[in-house]
């Protein structure tokens, strides 16, 4: 998988590439937005880390070649500059990390990203022996037997499915689930709806071993 790296600050990007090859990645560094842009015509790429601001121009310059492409890509921005970010995803971007980042953080989006876009070509995901979720038909199997969620339960479990070995904080998990129609899901009430999940999943409440609970910071599908 080849991964396009536009950062013009050599040093976050010779640390980035470092680290992107260790996990396997191909990196194509681009310093510039000429460079970028023919990097996203003429290559094959999985995805982009895009920085904003670049010696000639707006890194918002790029968004509409990348989605064109069907290339999903995550915005470096600086901290300062949250409404450039908040800007990113509202226009395309799957994901933004701000500046300065922790390495690790980074690679896990990097991970996330590329396994939502596995999961949105794969119709069926099993994310635990026996235990299966059909993207097209938006239903959850146990052995082959259709399991009764409720529309709130299945958009909690297909998240956590979604960032499959990643620890989702319960804001994190509540901010993904509300239903945009205005039903707000207090903090209070995840405890409960995790509990009817893994009942219904078959999972041990006294022990899971699905859905595990990571004390102090969240949940997690491994
Ligand atoms: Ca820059």
């Amino acid at each position: 998988m080849k991964i396009l790296l536009v950062e013009d600050d050599a040093l976050i990007a010779s640390g980035l590439e470092y680290a992107l090859t260790q996990e396997g990645y191909a990196v194509m560094h681009c310093g510039d937005l000429l460079s970028a842009r023919d990097a996203i015509r003429g290559e094959s790429l999985s995805l982009a880390i895009l920085d904003l601001g670049l010696p000639d121009g707006d890194g918002f310059s790029l968004f509409d070649a990348l989605r064109e492409r069907g290339i999903p890509f995550i915005v470096l921005t600086a901290l300062d500059d949250e409404a450039s970010a908040v800007r990113g995803l509202e226009t395309g971007a799957e994901d933004y990390i701000t500046k300065p980042f922790r390495l690790r953080e980074l690679l896990a989006r990097v991970k996330a990203v590329l396994r939502r876009r596995q999961g949105a070509a794969t119709p069926v995901i099993e994310f635990s022996p026996g235990l299966c979720i059909h993207l097209r038909q938006a239903k959850v199997f146990r052995h082959n037997q259709e399991l009764a969620l409720t529309a709130l339960e299945y958009r909690l479990l297909l998240v956590l499915v979604e960032h499959r070995g990643q620890v989702l904080s319960r804001s994190q998990l509540l901010d993904h689930i509300w239903d945009g129609a205005g039903n707000f899901v207090e903090d209070n009430t995840l405890t409960v709806y995790i509990r009817r999940l893994r009942e219904k999943l078959g999972d041990d409440s006294q022990n899971p071993e699905i859905i595990k609970t990571v004390r102090g910071m969240g949940y997690r599908i491994d």
